[in-house]
């Protein structure tokens, strides 16, 4: 199951939601605060800098 990552619009949060594509379509909930506004946002991944062996990011 993939997962997406969303911006909350209810409690501000960058929450990772793991859904089908049926159900992310559908509307998923912030798992955090229940709002449904999310934002889904993308990796930086393969945009900033193709498939570099060092990612720009360090996760945490
Ligand atoms: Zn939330």
């Amino acid at each position: 199951m993939p997962e997406y990552d969303f911006e909350c619009g209810g409690c501000g949060k960058t929450v990772t939601v793991r859904a089908t594509i049926k159900e992310k379509e559908a509307g998923l909930p912030c798992p955090d605060c229940g709002s449904r506004d999310l934002t889904q946002k993308f990796s930086p991944i393969g945009i900033l800098n193709g498939c570099d062996s060092s990612p720009a990011w360090a996760p945490g």
